[in-house]
């Protein structure tokens, strides 16, 4: 089957690789729509060795397998979006699985090599596999996935049903926490973008306000009488990003980082002493008062509440994965989501 490997810095290439094999633990779906995530382009810029296995973890497929001791309620055929990261590699008996905490699973440490869905299928354990509505096309399939990461950042920031909201950062994972923050029920949502393509995204979104970082904070608090209830920042790398939450956020307010730090940077800490705040640090999904991000994640897309299918800008077959990864990394293309179609 066909598969996208990364060889080297920006350097993708197709390479035709063995079929995963039927196996007495794990699933077999093949896949419909995958889609190319923030998180997968700071590998793109910064891995040099060649990889062992393809990523691709936002994905919509068909169950084409399952282990013969399964006994859930999928059968062969389905449609299914794939928690590929946290449930879908998880052991399923340790105190983290017991309490629906996958991502934090004790046998991530060292998590089975099976490639991701960049290629034409993959293999997972049954638990990771979420049945989709008919409802729901495979394109809105392949956003569960990030859908789910920003549900889960609200509900493990306690986002309040009407509570000011600013999100900073509107690539993908910001423009998608818009769409969460607007179908779980926010009040109004300011969005810090960069761009003025995404800029314009988040208003026809249904942002109250969306501004350059240069003039947020003045713009943000002017129209908050100081600050917002909550601020998810998105964006990570650099620490100017966790400064500014600070400042948006309101005296006693909470700020979500969901932006990922590699490196270590060094952020002002008198500023969140000085407003007393509080700060949380959510990462992808997992059971929240009983109930999965994804399953809630699904839910608001089958009601209409989270149109998540106008974040894709760009569309390709699978062998053009090269290509599309140039463009997701670009911004200057105007590019939000990038979906790959085997
Ligand atoms: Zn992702
Ligand atoms: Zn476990």
């Amino acid at each position: 089957m066909k598969a996208a490997i990364q060889t080297g810095l920006r350097q993708i290439e197709m390479f035709d690789i063995d079929e995963p094999g039927l196996s007495d633990s794990t699933a077999i779906v093949r896949t419909r729509v995958s889609g190319i995530c923030g998180s997968d382009l700071h590998p793109y810029h910064g891995r040099a060795a060649r990889q062992k296995a393809q990523d691709g973890h936002e994905v919509a497929g068909i169950i084409e397998h399952l282990p013969s001791t399964y006994t859930g309620p999928l059968t062969l055929g389905d449609r299914v979006a794939v928690d590929t990261v946290c449930l879908g590699i998880s052991c399923g008996a340790c105190a983290y699985c017991q309490s629906g905490q996958y991502f934090h699973c004790v046998e991530h440490r060292e998590p089975p090599p099976w490639g991701g869905a960049f290629a034409q299928a993959f293999e997972r354990r049954p638990a990771g596999l979420f049945k989709l509505p008919d409802s729901l096309t495979d394109e809105q399939g392949a956003l569960v996935e990030p859908l789910a990461v920003a549900v889960h950042g609200a509900r493990w920031a306690r986002m309040k049903p009407g509570g000011s909201v600013a999100i900073i950062g509107a690539g993908s994972i910001g423009l998608i926490t818009l769409i969460a923050a607007r179908a779980m029920g926010a009040g109004p949502v300011h969005v810090v973008a960069r761009h003025p393509h995404q800029a314009a995204l988040a208003m026809e979104l249904g942002a109250a306000s969306a501004v350059v970082p240069e003039k947020a904070m003045d713009t943000i608090r002017a129209a908050t009488r100081g600050g917002v209830d909550l601020v998810f920042e998105t964006v990570g790398g650099h620490a100017d990003t966790i400064n500014l939450a600070w400042d948006l956020a309101r005296i006693q307010g909470t700020v979500a980082i969901i932006g990922i730090f590699p490196d270590k940077v060094a952020v002002n800490l008198l500023r969140p002493v000085i407003r007393e705040l509080w700060a949380t640090f959510p990462i992808c999904y997992g059971i929240i008062d009983g109930v999965h991000d994804f399953e809630v994640a699904i839910d608001l897309i089958a009601s209409g509440k989270a149109p998540v299918e106008r974040l894709v800008t760009h569309r390709y077959p699978l062998s053009d994965t090269p290509e599309a990864f140039r463009v997701a990394a670009d911004k200057s293309t105007g590019s939000v989501k990038v979906h790959l179609i085997p």
